[in-house]
């Protein structure tokens, strides 16, 4: 039996279930023995709490790092708050046991995080359902699960994966986990790449289906599950699992080195992501920067778009967590497969064709100058945010939207808020026409980032979901690399940086293209950074340039990816430089 999940953190774990149930926080039986008698136990439940909590942040900081630290940091500080714990002794005197008394305030929180709109807030919901959890332990002298002995090969399965569990975690033994909450931005994500173990995360009703010793493969980087494997699939899982480990034991290597080629030309390699928390973990995993936040997904899922304070203070946080280093917002690109409820979008013919991205925002100022003022305001710390702009046809849009930007500035001016004066702007290349005039837009902006998700799909007028026409999605076609090499091109002749934020960039057959024809930004997926990187170093310019110009010399999709994938191979036989 296979489960789906979201693939949280890659890797290949084989084991069998340790179902972590919940404990049982009933205390219905507990009698209310008077205010003092009860706020005196909320007292010593609460100061063991805060020693527990702040042991259990020590270990954490050291075993995998200060942000994790945090969360539980983070805890503690709430549950010293004297506003907090007024409320619990204020339910005490209205006849609540301790027990109650904090079981109803951490809930109402619990509730009140989980309703704003806020993805961040949203997190601190899980906080103060895990400090419920474990204060209501303490009080009641219920004990936690014992996570730090378990048995070889133990997969966790959970209704959630909550920062005080993976404290004290017998990582060793720990194969895998699962759980039936979570998404990519949880906590359960970030501290299962933070621990590196395999984890799918939002499979619903595992613990229904998974008993205690049930045999489970967990594939992380595919987020599948399989349940009660048969021998024949767990030795291919185990040889799967060896080849996972020894990549990842090269890649290692490369996390805190700097991106060069085997010449030692120096590149930029940066991470996309879709929220701030996801650039802390694509800092962690060795990005140099972010060269494309996805904005969108903040206006997903939401009956009101988010205002400018919710934006400014997600950019803000990802500015912070990049310390320095660039981070490029992407505007919002909305339409075509990418819907936002709380927009108003008409139902078009052709979606893809239609008004989608910067041609939406710029038909509604009002909505594009919320994003662009948070954006420029986030900027002002830092001064490490880079604004871009998705879906780029002509000139007059990036006119367009550089006027609005100084409207913003100007507003920003007369209210006396700090901004960005300096803010950089820049260009997506995902569409023919900007390919073909990039020479034109390069005059108009300081950077570009060629999407070639879009830009195949525009370019071969193929839909880059649609399986019928896959032949065609190729970033291997002919028109596809010319239009990547005159990018470049006139880029370089302009004298401004260029990145590739699509996939492509992540192509072990299409780096040694961009590298010869001169790119000097890759921004790939948080898992692929290392990978990038070793991929990178293998290359000196003047085999890059033969391959390059091979490849161009193909007339077909097939016969430039057949050319670049037998390159890579040969190159891949060669030792990584030390
Ligand atoms: C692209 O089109 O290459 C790109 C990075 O944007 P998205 O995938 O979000 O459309
Ligand atoms: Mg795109």
């Amino acid at each position: 039996m296979i489960l789906r999940g979201i693939a949280a953190s890659d890797g290949i774990g084989l084991g069998r279930a340790v179902c972590l149930r919940e404990i049982n926080l009933d205390y219905s039986h507990i009698p209310y023995s008077g205010r003092e008698a009860e706020k005196a136990r909320l007292q010593a439940g609460i100061a063991a709490f805060a020693r527990r909590t702040a042991a259990m942040a020590a270990e954490i900081r050291e075993r995998v790092g200060e942000k994790e630290a945090e969360i539980l940091t983070g805890q503690a500080a709430m549950l010293a708050d004297p506003y907090m714990r007024a409320q619990m002794e204020e339910a005490i005197e209205g006849g609540a046991c301790a027990e109650a008394a904090a079981d109803g305030v951490c809930t109402m929180y619990a509730g009140m995080f989980a309703g704003v709109a806020d993805e961040a807030m949203r997190q601190r919901s899980a906080d103060v359902r895990d400090m419920r959890r474990r204060l209501l332990a303490i009080l009641l002298g219920a004990e936690e699960p014992d996570l730090s002995q378990l048995a070889s090969g133990s997969v966790l399965v959970a209704r959630d994966l909550t920062p005080s569990m993976t404290v004290g975690l017998d990582k060793e033994n720990t194969a895998a986990i699962l759980t039936e909450t979570g998404g990519w931005t949880s906590h359960s994500a970030i501290l299962a790449r933070a621990l590196g173990l395999p984890a799918v995360l939002s499979i619903p009703k595992a613990l229904a289906f998974i008993k205690d010793g049930d045999r489970l493969i967990v594939d992380g980087g595919n987020g599948a599950v399989i349940l009660h494997p048969d021998e024949g699939t767990r030795s291919e899982y185990r040889r799967r699992q060896e080849a996972f480990h020894a990549q990842r034991a090269l890649l290692a290597g490369y996390r805190d080195r700097p991106t060069v080629d085997a010449d030692g030309r120096r590149y930029r390699l940066c991470a996309n992501v879709g929220s701030a928390a996801e650039a802390r973990a694509a800092l962690h995993a060795g990005a140099e920067g972010i060269g494309l936040f996805r904005t969108e997904f903040m206006f997903m899922n939401r009956a009101n778009p988010p205002g400018e304070a919710e934006q400014y203070e997600a950019y803000r946080e990802a500015a912070r967590i990049m310390a320095g280093r660039d981070v490029v917002i992407r505007t919002l690109d909305v339409g075509g497969d990418k819907a936002a409820a709380c927009l108003d979008m008409e139902a078009e013919e052709n979606p893809f064709l239609g008004c989608r991205a910067i041609r939406y925002c710029l038909a509604r100022p009002e909505l594009y100058k919320v994003q662009l003022r948070a954006l420029l305001r986030a900027g002002a710390e830092g001064k490490n945010i880079r604004i871009m702009l998705p879906m780029v046809s002509c000139v007059e849009e990036v006119r367009a939207a550089r006027a609005l930007l100084d409207a913003c500035k100007a507003e920003l001016e007369a209210e006396q808020r700090p901004y960005d004066k300096d803010m950089v702007m820049g260009v997506m290349i995902e569409t023919p026409s900007a390919a073909l005039i990039a020479g034109l837009l390069a005059k108009e902006c300081g950077f570009f980032s060629i999407g070639t998700n879009d830009l195949i799909q525009y370019t071969m007028a193929a839909d880059r979901g649609n399986a019928q026409v896959e032949n065609l999605y190729s970033v291997f076609q002919p028109a596809v690399l010319r239009a990547i090499r005159h990018v470049i091109a006139a880029a370089k002749e302009a004298g401004i940086p260029v990145g590739m934020c699509g996939e492509a960039a992540a192509d072990p057959a299409v780096i040694p293209l961009l590298i010869a024809w001169g790119l000097d930004e890759f921004s790939v997926s948080t898992a692929s950074v290392l990978s990038t990187r070793a991929c990178v170093s293998r290359w000196q310019g003047c085999e890059a340039d033969k391959l390059a110009r091979k490849a161009l010399e193909q007339s077909t999709a097939a016969g430039a990816e057949g050319c670049l994938r037998a390159a890579v191979e040969t190159s891949r036989g060669q030792a990584p430089p030390a």
